[in-house]
């Protein structure tokens, strides 16, 4: 007897949401990524309820057109890349064409866009089934809510933390992609009260004052280093700043924050001796690489990767550390850099 089918894709969306959609955050996360993706200068988020009821992400990128705004949804469906040859070339932070399909199948999704050479399109997605689409005027950008998230999962929607820890995943997020792209003014709020807003003038300093305040930023020492397959830099804090923990060291490789045990040992490594223990700089490492030397297909939520050489870059960025505080420490005045 024959028992088996294939899947609906209703049915294959929600099992992939359990991956890509654990909280709020990760929608925030994929919705910021497709806003940077789309070439956006300026992004807004604004939530409810720590995001539970409502996420809005608004920004001035491409946009869609009319029948790109539906087939966004379709999982598999993707303008990022199109053959086995981009997979090892990834420049964009997407490529999976999963997350709005994911997204879609657990909530309400509510969308306006416009690639600013036709009318506006708008289409209202419940739970993975379009209910409406039709033209709408609007400018150029995308205007995307995802409402009443989990709604009809109640197993996940029951695991949520308080709203004080889904708001603290998605600040520490959105914190990180700002600092991530300097150039882009990022603006998150919480039942319309101001979090976080960056200027978006490409100074990355200026983006550490705005999240860690003044007093972390002069503190701040910047670092740069180059080999031939890697370019680093980024600011580290003097060892008299420094945390309990390594939650405020952030990694960004090719725009990419992702998470690198590696990469947080070469600062520690670069700063030794003058760490005290049991305690953490706050740091931002910028790495450019060819994408080539990258795989950043391990997780679908794209927060590690694998990277070849890795041994040559934790040299790299160790050595830049180093240097820099030893000269900081040296001439105190070599950080007044600004
Ligand atoms: P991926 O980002 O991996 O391509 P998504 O499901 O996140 O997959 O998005 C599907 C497609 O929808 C994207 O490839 C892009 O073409 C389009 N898209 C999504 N969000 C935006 C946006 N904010 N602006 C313009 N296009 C978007
Ligand atoms: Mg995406």
């Amino acid at each position: 007897m024959d028992i088996i089918s294939v899947m609906d894709d209703t049915l294959s969306n929600k099992i992939a949401a359990g991956e890509v959609v654990e909280r709020p955050a990760s929608i925030v996360k994929e919705l910021v990524e497709n806003a940077i993706d789309a070439e956006s200068t300026i992004i807004e988020i604004a939530l409810e309820e720590a995001g539970l009821t409502s996420i809005r992400v608004t920004d001035n990128g491409k946009g869609m057109s009319r029948n790109d705004a539906t087939l966004a949804f379709e999982r598999h469906a993707t303008s990022k890349i199109s053959n086995e040859h981009d997979l090892f070339r990834i420049r964009t932070l997407g490529f999976r064409g999963e997350a709005l399909a994911s997204i879609a199948s657990v909530s309400k999704v509510r969308l306006w866009t416009s690639d600013g050479e036709t009318e506006g399109t708008e289409v209202h997605i419940d739970g993975g089934a379009v209910i409406k689409e039709s033209n709408a005027a609007f400018r150029k950008g995308t205007d995307i809510s995802v409402n009443q998230l989990f709604y009809n999962t109640p197993a996940r929607l029951k695991y949520m933390k308080s709203m004080q820890t889904e708001l603290g995943h998605t600040i520490d997020l959105v914190n990180r992609l700002a600092l991530s792209h300097p150039t882009i003014a990022f603006k998150l709020s919480h039942y319309g009260q101001t979090i976080l807003q960056t200027s978006g003038n490409g100074d990355q300093q200026r983006v550490l004052n705005d999240i860690y305040g003044v007093a972390v930023a002069k503190k701040m020492v910047p670092f740069s280093g180059e080999n031939a397959d890697f370019k680093v830099d980024g600011f580290v804090t003097l060892p008299e700043m420094t945390r309990a923990s390594k939650n405020y060291m952030t990694l960004v490789v090719n725009g990419r924050w992702v998470k690198s045990y590696t990469a947080n040992q070469a600062v520690l490594d670069g700063l030794h001796t003058y760490l005290p223990i049991g305690r953490y700089p706050i740091s931002i490492v910028n790495v450019e690489t060819d994408p080539f030397l990258t795989d950043v297909n391990v997780h679908p939520a794209k927060q590690h990767i694998r990277m070849s050489k890795e041994s040559e870059l934790f040299t790299l960025l160790r050595s830049a550390v180093h240097e820099a505080i030893k000269r900081a420490i040296i001439i105190p005045d070599a950080i007044k850099h600004k």
